[in-house]
């Protein structure tokens, strides 16, 4: 066909940039924090607010009234699971989860990660997936025809969980330029730093990393902070950084990606936020963690209003709610 006589549906020139974001949304894969640019971002977090406001109004909507999502997970979950749930289920819409384990599934009888998206496409409009591999959700991606959202993939990615994240970060200090951000703990196996810190790296920011030296942050993304020309700082001790830091972002030791057990005894306990430490930082800062911990911060900083991890939690559901409208094309 001559271009001339194409009729195009949509003139992206004249489309507005927040619902040329959202067509550009539809029907995608959501594997890497990559695909999401500043517009983008401020786009899913504009919708995140008007789910959060619709929520605390009304509860619930019909937006994906007779979508179907399926929840497959080979990894535990309780925060990522039960988000994606209730946000699907707060828009109308409904779930087929195969989160208590994967072994009450076809999985415990050989099928392949191939097969088994193969089939619950055959149910479901969109596949939300954790897996310990990394690159499994890309995978996935390449056999299904339905849009895969990776909810963790071993120590790659957790793209949705840095969404909520930095949405967290707006939300709770009312910007992200200019902020500096100190991560915590396993930086080496914590998914989670990894896609929080590709996506702060489009922000004006300074970022600080400690850690034990056999948990530092991969030497890739590292390099990719320094090409940015971000300002950085590695050391082993939260008592350089928390008195300047405006987000202390605090992670779990990754257990079950240590291959050595004895390695990881030695660094479990590396790092415990007390309220001693809180007491060194400044007035307005945030203290975070993805969840779960394990003795990471102790429970008597939780009543101190800077320790933000549950207003995080629920974040996850406005987030993983906007994020699906988008997918799905509903926004
Ligand atoms: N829940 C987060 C994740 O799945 C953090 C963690 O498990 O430590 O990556």
């Amino acid at each position: 066909m001559q271009l001339e006589n194409l009729n195009p549906l949509f003139n992206f020139d004249e489309m507005p940039k927040q619902e040329l974001v959202n067509s550009i949304l539809t029907g995608q894969d959501i594997l890497s924090v990559s695909q999401f640019d500043r517009d983008s971002l401020s786009y899913i977090f504009r919708r995140a607010r008007e789910m959060r406001e619709m929520v605390h109004r009304v509860g619930g909507t019909n937006l994906l009234a007779g979508r179907v999502l399926a929840c497959l997970f080979y990894e535990p979950s309780t925060r990522t699971s039960s988000s994606f749930i209730a946000a699907m289920e707060r828009l109308g819409g409904s779930v087929i989860p195969i989160t208590q384990g994967v072994q009450f599934s076809s999985v415990s009888k050989g099928e392949t990660l191939a097969d088994t998206v193969r089939t619950l496409e055959q149910y479901a409009d969109t596949i939300v997936l954790r897996h310990p591999e990394t690159g499994a959700a890309k995978l996935a991606a390449d056999y299904a025809n339905v849009p895969v959202i990776n909810a963790g993939d071993g120590a790659g990615e957790h793209p949705t969980q840095a969404l909520l994240d930095l949405f967290t970060i707006r939300e709770e200090l009312g910007q992200i330029d200019g902020l500096k951000i100190a991560m915590v703990g396993d930086l080496r196996y914590g998914r989670t730093v990894h896609s929080l810190t590709k996506l702060l790296m489009q922000y004006n920011v300074s970022l600080r990393f400690v850690s034990p030296e056999i948990l530092r942050l991969p030497m890739t993304i590292m390099n990719q902070v320094i090409d940015k020309n971000i300002p950085v700082r590695e050391t082993h001790d939260v008592a350089d950084v928390i008195e300047n830091a405006d987000v202390l972002y605090v992670t779990r030791v990754q257990k079950e990606r240590f291959s050595d057990l004895s390695q990881y005894e030695d660094v479990k306990d590396h790092y415990e936020i007390t309220t001693e430490i809180m007491a060194m930082a400044k007035k307005k800062m945030v203290v975070m963690h993805p969840l779960p911990r394990v003795g990471e911060i102790h429970y008597a900083v939780d009543n101190d209003p800077r320790a933000a991890y549950f207003r995080q939690v629920q974040n996850g559901m406005y987030i993983r709610m906007a994020l699906l409208a988008a997918v799905l094309g509903r926004a």
